[in-house]
């Protein structure tokens, strides 16, 4: 039986768009059904924004392969496209000699996953290139970075249309069943309730991926994993000049890759996001949480005025593993035939995108 479509994605975040794209450029018929008036109101517009280089995954997993892969590709389709960017670089700093095994550990991970552009600097090295950096050592990393979230989207939602693909905005996916034969038929909900067909179905709601897989017919529970909310706050520096040009990130804490500075695009100063374990989505950003921030940034930033720090806004990770537990890995399969279903895509899911793009356009036809 015809379909509308070749695919339909739920979802135009990052991700979303990304597989958009990777489909539509080589010639399919694609529409991204997103339920927000406006793309990239998500997930993707709500965190730190860096590149990651990728030394700080699981080696062999979708995450450490995924991250490499797609900070290479993100450059050149970021330096084509002309969305702003910078290759900044990022030092991960050992403020006392007990963070040193951890960020041995990085150093390894870095060399076990290919990262390129990985190098130990002592502390008068460091300085060298960030005065007013306090620490003992420090791993280099000149491969990382910072971009325009909403500028990528917007340069991947224009290369979607620009190959015939449509981007249906206000357009909530509400549902779908499995046509006699194959492909999926998908409900649309909104003020112009439709429906539309595809020969496959890509789920990439971020936050609501799990909700959107429980309206698909036929999909087992045990398909659908349980989902942990990491809520992240930031705080943005109110006075004073941004310390320092490149990312400058602690050791890793569990479940997160800990607190960290970054010069933003416009050379704002801001930090985080920390890790707060919490039962529904929310944005506050309490401004009580700062002490910790300054006792952190302190660590590494000694002359943090004070009082100087104010609240920004905060992102929610969509997490597979929840406190304690063994952090997860993406989980990006195909369920049923024509179904692919995308959870727990946290970070480094921007860095990934395009490689997610890719590997989401070659696991079924
Ligand atoms: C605090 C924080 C910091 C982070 N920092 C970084 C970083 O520095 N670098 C990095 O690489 N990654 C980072 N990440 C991870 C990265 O932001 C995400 O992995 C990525 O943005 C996920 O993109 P997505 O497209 O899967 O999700 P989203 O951007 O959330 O897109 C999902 C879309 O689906 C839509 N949707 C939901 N339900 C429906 C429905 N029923 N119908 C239609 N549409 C629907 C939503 O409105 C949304 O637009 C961070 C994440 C957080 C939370």
């Amino acid at each position: 039986m015809p379909t509308d479509f070749d695919a339909i994605i739920i979802g135009a975040g990052a991700v979303g768009l990304a597989c958009g794209w990777e489909l539509a450029r080589f010639g399919q018929s694609v529409a991204v059904l997103e339920r927000e008036a406006r793309i990239g109101t998500g997930v993707s517009s709500r965190n730190s924004e860096v590149i990651h280089a990728g030394l700080h995954y699981a080696p062999g997993s979708l995450k450490a392969r995924f991250c490499s892969q797609g900070r290479r590709l993100l450059y050149d389709f970021l330096q084509s496209r002309a969305v702003a960017h910078q290759r900044c670089g990022k030092l991960i700093v050992a403020a006392e000699p007990r963070d040193l095994p951890a960020l041995e550990g990085l150093a390894a991970r870095a060399e076990q996953n290919g990262v390129e552009g990985i190098s130990w600097l002592n502390a008068a090295e460091a300085q060298a290139l960030e005065p007013g950096l306090a620490c003992v050592a420090a791993l280099l990393s000149v491969e990382s970075g910072i971009l325009d979230a909403l500028g990528l989207m917007a340069a991947l939602a224009g290369e979607i249309e620009a190959h015939g693909g449509a981007i249906a905005l206000s357009a909530p996916f509400v549902g779908a069943g499995p046509l006699a034969g194959s492909g999926w038929r998908v409900g649309i909900g909104g003020a112009e309730p439709t429906q539309i067909s595809a020969r496959r179905l890509i789920l990439a709601g971020g936050l609501e991926a799990q909700a959107c897989a429980a309206l698909i017919e036929g999909l087992p529970a045990a398909a659908i994993p349980r989902l942990f909310y990491g809520k992240g706050h930031y705080f943005t520096l109110a006075r004073g000049r941004a310390p320092f040009s490149r990312l400058i990130y602690p050791p890793p804490i569990p479940g997160a890759l800990g607190m960290h500075y970054r010069k933003d695009l416009g050379g704002q100063a801001r930090f985080g996001p920390d890790l707060e374990w919490v039962d529904a989505v929310d944005y506050q950003v309490d401004g009580a949480r700062a002490a910790r921030f300054e006792a952190d940034i302190r660590r590494f930033w000694p002359a943090l005025p004070h009082d100087a720090l104010s609240p920004d806004y905060a992102g929610v990770r969509p997490k597979l593993h929840g406190p304690g537990e063994p952090v997860a890995d993406f989980s990006i399969s195909n369920p049923l035939p024509g179904l692919t279903t995308l959870f727990g895509i946290e970070s480094p899911g921007l860095t990934s995108c395009l490689a997610i793009g890719a590997y989401v356009a070659a696991l079924q036809g």
